[in-house]
């Protein structure tokens, strides 16, 4: 059987320079970018955007990183688009914010629609059967994710095969939290949207990796890596054994392997070009348990509010902009002002609660971090 390919190219700056020459060696490693990118073929990146941010936050794909790879994929020969749904707002919005419009405008990448876009069945998925697809996506020929190496509190590691997930224009996204309550349906489906949309090549941005609170209000950890594969779940497995966390905690990985996605074994992934062990980090600070089934029965729901972390907000660093009220999609509301006093801060109902984390992700002031219960805590050590 063939092994699946991961390349891992260390670089430890985002001098422009440097990340190119470490992109051409990894998708050399690879075989060359032309097995990715034919001559006026429509090639369209999705850089890891989420709301747009500055680039030193490590919440979004470093422009660098992203201008290194465009740039590759044109002298292919490719036409090359780009954009990314964000949790809220406009593409061109975010996109702008995350430097990424610059570099596009500078080199001629065009910017995709990420706003609108079509239903497609999808007969094939494991649990979703269709999915409506960025029109930006549906209108290329192929598609590049730009990933950021993030840790996630629903599935523990943001990597490759999350970051698809911003090819569901606006704010259908969250409905698929609503819809997919449970961490292990949820991540499904993001398997079904990758096995749908196929992206022909992941480059992680892991030069600067975000540890703890992510994937928004995390803390930024020099990794000094770039990954590279066509194969979203081994690229996912491979950043995970690098920060000590096991591929199999994280929920995409198993349905990944069902759904002929990839592969998270390590005895089926050939690692080329530099040594893995040169990269880990025991200390990377990641929730290392597998999260909880969260719903279903009362007595699950009983359970999980015992067990799940929670959402907590830090009222020192509030400010009351009610992002977090916006974005939880849950009826009614299960962060809010409860008391209906607008002028307070807002408050947690977790008994309303799916853990789906949208108001921690979407948090301007990263006030908002996770706690678990005491029963959590208690068999996080078990
Ligand atoms: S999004 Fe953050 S800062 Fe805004 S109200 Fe919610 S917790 Fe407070
Ligand atoms: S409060 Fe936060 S974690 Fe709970 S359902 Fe709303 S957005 Fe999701």
């Amino acid at each position: 059987m063939n092994k699946t390919k991961v390349a891992l190219v260390r670089c430890d700056t985002y001098e422009e320079d440097k990340v190119l020459k470490a992109v051409q060696t990894g998708l050399d490693l690879l075989g060359g970018v032309s097995i990715f990118a034919k001559r006026h073929e429509r090639i369209v990146m999705k850089p890891n955007v989420l709301v747009g941010t500055n680039p030193e936050n490590c919440v979004t794909t470093h422009p660098v990183v992203f201008k290194a790879v465009g740039r590759l994929l044109m002298e292919a020969g490719a036409s090359v688009y780009y954009g990314d749904s964000p949790s809220f707002g406009k593409c061109e919005f975010s996109v702008r914010r995350a430097g990424l419009k610059r570099i596009g405008d500078e080199l001629g990448f065009s910017l995709a629609d990420f706003d609108a876009g079509r239903q497609v069945s999808h007969p094939d998925g494991l649990l979703v059967k269709s999915f409506v697809i960025a029109n930006g996506v549906l209108d290329s020929d192929g598609l590049v994710s730009l990933p950021k190496f993030k840790t996630h509190p629903l599935v523990r590691f943001t990597g490759a095969v999350k970051n698809q997930f911003g090819c569901v224009p606006g704010l259908l996204k969250s409905q698929y939290h609503v819809k997919l309550p449970d961490p292990y349906d949820f991540a499904t489906m993001l398997v079904d949207l990758n096995t749908l949309v196929k992206p022909r090549l992941c480059v992680m941005d892991g030069i600067m990796a975000m540890e703890g609170n992510g994937p928004r209000s995390g803390k930024p950890k020099k990794m000094n890596v770039l990954l590279f594969s066509s194969d979203p779940i081994a690229i996912d497995a491979t950043a995970c054994r690098i920060i000590n966390l096991d591929p199999a905690v994280v929920p995409t990985s198993r349905p990944g392997e069902q759904a002929g996605l990839g592969t998270y074994h390590i005895e089926n992934i050939e690692i080329v070009g530099d040594d893995m062990e040169q990269f880990f980090d025991e200390t990377f600070e990641v929730i290392r348990t597998p999260p909880m089934p969260c719903t279903g029965s009362r007595l699950r729901t009983f359970v999980k509010n015992r067990i799940c972390e929670r959402p907590v907000i830090n009222k020192a660093k509030c400010t009351n902009c009610g992002t977090c009220v916006r974005m939880c999609p849950v009826e009614p509301k299960a962060v809010d002002w409860h008391t209906g006093d607008t002028s307070r801060q807002p408050t947690h109902r977790y008994d309303r609660c799916i853990r789906c984390y949208c108001c921690q992700e979407v948090c301007p002031e990263g006030a908002i971090l996770l706690e678990s219960p005491f029963l959590g805590r208690f068999f996080s050590r078990a």
